[in-house]
C-alpha cells in the first residue's frame, strides 16, 4: 500500500490496472489526483481540499454536483424500473423527456434518437445522414465534411471527420472525410465572443464542393462553437454561409452541440443563438447534468419522415441502428430532473446574465506571462499558451497542475487552458479563479 493520502487507500496494483482514458496514465499514477466527493460547484479532493469546478466536470454538470432533483429521480427509477429492452419495446419516459427535448429545441428539430454519449450521437447522425440519401435514392451522397479543430468524439466516424490530429494519428484510416479550415485566424485573436472576421472561410466548402461534387457529399457536421480545441466561437455570419451553402448544394448541415446544447453558450442551444437551424443536431454531456451517460440526436421531421415512408411492411424496421442502453430508464429519469432543474432555476438565463463579467474578468488575462490568444462565449472560455522548449502541451499542463494545487479545476488541451463555469457561478468564483490562473501563469516559467 501507498501511504500517500492522494492514493485513497488504493494500492499501485489497482491504480495500475485502470486503463485511464485521455490521461497520462504513467504520470498520473506516479501522482494521483484523486476526487471523493461533489457538492455545486465543488469538489472534494483526497486531501479533504475543496476544489472550485471550472469546467463543470468536463462541459457536463452545469447545474452544479449532486443535485436532490436528479439524485432523486435516479434512485425512485431504479426502484420501480431499472431497465427496460431498447429495442421494440418500451417505457414511457423516453418519450416524455425525448418530447421535453424538443421544446428546447429549435422548431422543426423535433425527432430524437437516444444514444449513450457523445461519440455515439455523432456515429448515430452520420449514419443517419448516409443512410436519408440512400433512402431518397442517392447511394453515392457518403462523403463528410468536418472542419480542423473539430473535435467529434473518439469513434470511427467522428475521429474521420474530427480535426484534431493527436486523436487520429495512430489509427489508421477511417471514414471518407475532408475537412474545412478551422477559424482560429491571427487577426481574430484576442475577439471577446463571436470574431468579426471569417465568415469567407465558410466558402471554401464551395470549393470542395466543386472538386469533390455535392453527389458525393452527405454531410457537413461541425461544433457551432468548438469546445474541445480550445474554445472557438464562429465568426460573425459564418455559420449562416454554411447553411447557405448546404442548402443551395442539397448537403445535409449537422451541428455537433454537445457542449453547447443545453446551456453553454447562454441559450438552449447553439442554433438558437447563433441563429442557425441545422438539419440534424447531437447532444449529450448536460442532458442528465452528467450524472449518467446519455447522448440525443436529434433530427428535423422530412429526415424522420424520409425513413418511416418505406414501401415495406410496417413490422420491418426503418433504422436498423440503436444501443443496448438507448433511453435507459434511470437516464430518462436523470434528463427529465435536469430540464426541470434547468427551467426552474431559471440557469440558462442566469449563464447568459453572467457571461459578460466573464468575458471581461477572463480577457483581463491578455498581457499576462505566455498567453496568445483569449476566446469566449456563454460561460465558455479558451486561453491559448505560448508553447515551451517546442512542446505546446507542456505548459497548460504546468498552469492547471498549479491551478488544482491551488483548488481550482480547469481542462488543459493542446496547447489551451479551457474553462466551463457551472451556470450558478457567482461574480467573486469568477474573481478567484481568474486570479489563481493569472498566478499560475506568472509562476510558470
Ligand atoms: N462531440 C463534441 C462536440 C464533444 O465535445 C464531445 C466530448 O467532449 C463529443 C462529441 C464526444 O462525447 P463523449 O465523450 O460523450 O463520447
Amino acid at each position: 500500500m501507498n501511504n500517500n493520502p492522494a492514493y485513497c487507500g488504493l494500492s499501485q496494483e489497482q491504480l495500475d490496472a485502470h486503463w485511464m482514458p485521455f490521461t497520462a496514465n504513467r504520470q498520473f499514477k506516479q501522482d494521483p489526483r484523486l476526487i471523493k466527493s461533489a457538492q455545486g460547484r465543488y469538489y472534494t479532493d483526497a486531501f479533504g481540499r475543496k476544489i472550485f469546478d471550472g469546467l463543470s466536470g468536463l462541459w457536463t454538470c452545469g447545474a452544479g454536483h449532486s443535485r436532490d432533483k436528479i439524485t432523486e429521480a435516479i434512485s425512485k427509477q431504479a426502484k420501480e424500473l431499472d431497465y427496460a429492452p431498447a429495442f421494440q419495446f418500451g417505457h414511457t419516459k423516453s418519450f416524455e423527456l425525448a418530447h421535453r427535448i424538443t421544446e428546447f429545441m429549435p422548431a422543426n428539430l423535433n425527432r430524437v434518437f437516444f444514444t449513450g454519449s457523445g461519440s455515439e450521437s455523432v456515429e448515430t447522425a452520420l449514419k443517419i445522414a448516409r443512410g436519408y440519401w440512400r433512402k431518397k435514392g442517392m447511394a453515392s451522397k457518403t462523403r463528410f465534411v468536418g472542419r480542423a479543430k473539430g473535435y467529434h468524439g473518439v469513434n470511427w466516424g467522428g475521429i474521420s471527420v474530427g480535426g484534431i490530429g493527436a486523436n487520429r494519428a495512430i489509427y489508421g484510416q477511417g471514414i471518407d472525410a475532408i475537412h474545412l479550415p478551422h477559424t482560429m485566424t491571427a487577426e481574430n485573436q484576442f475577439s471577446q465572443g463571436m470574431p468579426e472576421h471569417g465568415a469567407h472561410l465558410a466558402d471554401e466548402l464551395e470549393q470542395m464542393i466543386a472538386v469533390n461534387d455535392a453527389a458525393n457529399i452527405a454531410a457537413v457536421i461541425v461544433e457551432p462553437m468548438a469546445g474541445s480545441a480550445g474554445v472557438i466561437p464562429p465568426p460573425v455570419g459564418y455559420l449562416k454561409r454554411l447553411r447557405e451553402i448546404c442548402t443551395k448544394h442539397n448537403i445535409l448541415l449537422i451541428f455537433d452541440e454537445v457542449i453547447t446544447a443545453f446551456g453553454r453558450v447562454g441559450a438552449n442551444t447553439g442554433a438558437e443563438e447563433f441563429d442557425v437551424i441545422p438539419d440534424i443536431m447531437t447532444t449529450a454531456k448536460q442532458i442528465t447534468n452528467g450524472v449518467i451517460p446519455m447522448g440525443a440526436v436529434i433530427s428535423k421531421q422530412e429526415i424522420y419522415d424520409t425513413f418511416m415512408d418505406t414501401s415495406g411492411p410496417d413490422y420491418m424496421l426503418e433504422l436498423p441502428h440503436g444501443y443496448t442502453y438507448s433511453a435507459h430508464p434511470i437516464a430518462c429519469a436523470a434528463g427529465l430532473a435536469t430540464l426541470e432543474l434547468l427551467e426552474e432555476e431559471q440557469l440558462i438565463a442566469r449563464s447568459k446574465a453572467l457571461a459578460p463579467t466573464f468575458e471581461q474578468k477572463l480577457h483581463s488575462l491578455q498581457g499576462s506571462s505566455h498567453i496568445t490568444d483569449i476566446r469566449n462565449y456563454g460561460l465558455a472560455g479558451g486561453l491559448t499558451l505560448a508553447a515551451k522548449d517546442g512542446q505546446p502541451a507542456l505548459r497548460p499542463y504546468e498552469v492547471a497542475m498549479k491551478c488544482w494545487q491551488k483548488g481550482f479545476y480547469v481542462r488543459y488541451g493542446g496547447d489551451t487552458i479551457q474553462l466551463g463555469l457551472p451556470f450558478s457561478t457567482e461574480d467573486s468564483e469568477v474573481d478567484s479563479l481568474i486570479n489563481a490562473i493569472g498566478e499560475a501563469l506568472s509562476e510558470t516559467e
